[in-house]
């Protein structure tokens, strides 16, 4: 069904909180571990007592160092502490402490594909990135939700966890775009270890700025920004800016004059997930609003040349790149092929590329991995470095089971699953021969065999029911575990061509 074009187009601008993956909190040494009891992971500091002092996690910084270089930002020299002020029941200082002006990362990008169809072909985009930056969380509201208005609760365990806030540009157009970009910095992020970027445990948060920009009257008529929090999972991002965007061209189309950006003030909505709808909110504070100054308890931090080239060396291969090397020879893979296993992460890329050496062809490792692997995976709900078949057992399961029905290959393959067995025992407990094992004088007899007995079959096909072949087919096969396929069935047609 063809997609007709919006009468406008779709801007949107994302912040994305990630929490880094430390052991420790950013400015103390109170653990940071998921689902603790609450308030069991607290100290003076992350409680803001009077008269404590921070000290910066050097591990937190070097994590989100790599982050940014992976994010092709550039690193700043200097960077400092500064104090965001604003009152909150779940942050007890009365101030987050974040960066303000000086951020230690700013302007870079990153590449997603913004193809129509991702499954078909891959047109590279670039989103640019404004900046990324370090702060501490805040703690957690526990809200009464039996309606009976009981009391609210705070659990703390949370405050002063490390948190890295990525800006994009306003430079995604679509809800698709959306969701491939956010789906792109969470494979990023896990594969270089900075985060697990689990949303529903909320170490990888998500709010949109989203407006349109409508032709009009020989111009360009932007609306004000919405800012839509509360999106906690990537496909309700994509469901929140499409119809979040729908409802501005309504607001638009009913007051053209005024409902204009720069005309309203910038507001918050809350997605509904449920309902599929957003709840415009308050007015957006300013940054002025917050106060923003210095925090004059840590001292700034030096970059240093060696350091960042540390965190180079730390982050690896991008799956950016990764890509683009499986398309490349030897693996000459599909653009959805590599991005495919790409997405699935390096080790499975270094089982495949294992895998592909063995055979002498990528293409078909690729095929056989997505046929045999990547299912069985998904069926274990399983890792790669969990799975009972080693790269090397299963290059051998291909060239010893190559030609042989396809049925007994799930055979083989699901023993070698449940024993961790190698291709050769899986055969012989099956009682499977190699294809190698027959020879053509033998199957060429088996399937005369195979015609006397099934007399039936044979005068039905004679008769025109070509589909009868396939009686006999299955009686060989049955009678020769193993044989190769393409033979019997060559065999067959000359044996029944004889008439
Ligand atoms: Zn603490």
């Amino acid at each position: 069904m063809p997609v007709m074009p919006l009468p406008y187009r779709i801007v949107v601008g994302l912040e994305v909180h990630v929490q880094i993956l430390t052991d420790t909190k950013l400015f103390c040494g109170c653990r940071t571990t998921f689902g603790a009891p609450p308030n069991s992971q607290v100290c003076p500091v992350c409680l803001g007592m009077p008269g404590t002092l921070p000290v910066m996690n050097r591990r937190a910084f070097e994590l989100a160092l790599r982050a940014a270089l992976a994010l092709n930002c550039k690193i700043a020299g200097f960077t400092k502490w500064d104090r965001k002020n604003y009152y909150y029941p779940d942050l007890p200082k009365n101030y987050q402490i974040s960066q303000y002006d000086l951020p230690f990362s700013s302007d870079g990008w990153l590449e997603i594909n913004a193809a129509v169809d991702p499954k078909k072909d891959y047109r590279p985009k670039k989103v640019g990135i404004i900046r990324a930056h370090l702060e501490e969380d805040a703690g957690k509201l526990l809200h009464d939700e039996t309606g009976r208005g009981g009391d609210s609760k705070v659990d703390l365990n949370r405050t002063g966890t490390p948190l890295l806030e990525i800006v994009s540009k306003p430079e995604i157009n679509s809800p698709e775009e959306a969701k491939a970009y956010l789906e792109e910095i969470r494979l990023m992020l896990r594969e270089i270890g900075v985060s697990d970027c689990e949303m529903q445990e909320g170490s990888l948060r998500c709010d949109a700025n989203v407006n349109i920009h409508v032709p009009w009257e020989g111009g360009t008529a932007a609306t004000p920004l919405v800012e839509v929090k509360n999106l906690n999972s990537i496909s309700s991002v994509g469901r929140a800016i499409a119809y979040e965007s729908a409802r501005q061209y309504a607001e638009f189309q009913k007051d053209p004059a005024n409902y204009r950006f720069g005309q309203v003030l910038k507001r918050t909505a809350g997605w509904d997930d449920a309902r599929g709808v957003t709840v415009v909110q308050r007015h957006k504070e300013e940054a002025a609003d917050y106060r923003y100054f210095p925090d004059p308890d840590l001292v700034p931090v030096v970059v240093s040349e060696s350091e960042i080239e540390a965190a180079r060396v730390a982050m690896g291969e991008l799956p950016a790149r990764q890509r683009k090397r499986l398309q490349a020879e030897p693996y000459a893979l599909s653009a959805y092929d590599a991005g495919v296993l790409t997405a699935k992460g390096r080790k499975l890329v270094a089982y495949y590329e294992q895998v592909a050496a063995a055979v002498g062809d990528g293409k078909q490792a690729a095929n056989r991995l997505s046929d045999f692997v990547l299912s069985a995976l998904n069926e274990r709900k399983e890792a790669i470095d969990q799975f009972p078949v080693s790269s090397a057992a299963f290059a051998d399961f291909l060239k010893q089971t190559t030609g042989i029905a396809q049925q007994d290959r799930r055979g083989v393959f699901q023993f070698m699953l449940e024993h961790a067995s190698d291709a050769g025992t899986a055969m012989k407990a099956l009682n499977i021969q190699p294809p190698s094992a027959f020879d053509e004088r033998a199957l060429r007899a088996a399937v005369r065999e195979a015609m006397a007995a099934n007399a039936q079959a044979v005068e039905d096909f004679r008769k025109g029911k070509a589909a009868a072949a396939n009686r006999i087919k299955g009686h060989v096969m049955k009678a020769n575990k193993g044989a190769p396929n393409d033979v019997v069935q060559r065999l067959l047609d000359e044996e029944l061509a004889k008439g």
